[in-house]
């Protein structure tokens, strides 16, 4: 080796190791120092790299995954209502309660693996969401998400919305709308990113997904006739971002109202989240039962 090439192993193995570093936000331990030295680049200043969470249950990979998204969280609260004491109820820690609610019940159950795209506070741009399913390989995708419906404190019920290029009513398109918009509360610019959320085509390739899908959203609100309230018409559709990833089935369960008293008493007590959660693991066991039916070879 001559001396040249080993000078530029010696320069550019460190830069690629730290570049590397860098590129994934890697926090290297240094006790000496008494904290971990965190790198901090310019080049990684525009958005936060996309984190694959945890994957929990079964080691198996043949288990099917379901990965379950908590919507909004970080500097956009999503929905919040208000109760007459002047105590707020935000949107971002009711879905978080209930994704982790549905993760336990579906571990305690066990044979289903579990990913959340989000187990604490935090700012995830809506474009990761979807990605997270698609890189771990998901089976199934549920963004949980609760709704506003302003002044009007007797609008209740629960909703499923699957991914289309036009909303089923006015309502939907306005519910997509406020949902799409969380990425700029957040602070988080994404350049083309925009363009491509107003005008989401769902192609041949995604004809299958979004049949699953729709299936899927089926059984849920089979599964919860009787155990959970819905709102008149509960299954809708919407160019919703977060439900773009091509062959990942997903819906987005769109738990009730923070601005009704009911909704609002079932979704902040264990016991009223117990009950979403045991119906939305029941329609997932059901969904990954029939699919193992119709798989070629399977039986
Ligand atoms: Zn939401």
């Amino acid at each position: 080796m001559s001396y040249r090439t080993l000078l530029l192993i010696l320069v550019l193995v460190p830069a690629a190791l730290l570049g590397g570093a860098a590129a994934f936000g890697l926090t290297i331990p240094v006790p000496q120092w008494g904290r971990d030295y965190v790198l901090r680049f310019v080049l990684e200043e525009r958005q936060a790299p996309l984190e694959l969470p945890p994957v929990a249950g079964p080691s198996d990979p043949s288990r099917p995954l379901v990965v379950i998204d908590a919507g909004h969280g970080g500097r956009d609260p999503g929905a919040i209502g208000t109760d007459d004491a002047g105590r707020r109820f935000r949107e971002k820690d009711i879905t978080l309660a209930l994704a982790l609610a549905l993760r336990d019940e579906l571990l305690r159950q066990g044979g289903i693996r579990v990913a959340l795209t989000r187990a604490d506070d935090r700012i995830l741009p809506l474009a990761h969401r979807p990605e997270i399913a698609r890189r771990l390989e998901a089976d199934l995708f549920i963004s949980v998400h609760a709704d506003s419906a302003g002044e009007n404190a007797d609008v209740a019920g629960a909703s499923i919305y699957t991914l289309s290029d036009e909303a089923s009513s006015e309502a939907a398109a306005r519910f997509a709308a406020r949902e799409n918009d969380a990425d700029r509360l957040n602070g988080i610019t994404i350049d083309g990113e925009s363009a491509a959320v107003s005008a989401i085509l769902v192609g041949l390739s995604q004809q299958r997904t979004l049949e699953e899908s729709i299936a899927f959203a089926g059984l849920i609100e089979r599964e919860g006739e009787g155990a959970l309230a819905f709102v008149p018409q509960p299954r809708r559709s919407a160019a919703l971002a977060v439900l773009r990833a091509p062959d990942v089935p997903s819906v987005l369960f769109e738990s009730g109202f923070v601005t009704n008293l009911t909704d609002r008493a079932r979704l902040t007590t264990a016991e009223g989240r117990a009950q979403y959660a045991a119906v939305l693991a029941r329609a997932i066991r059901v969904h990954f039962a029939r699919r193992r039916e119709t798989a070629p070879g399977g039986g």
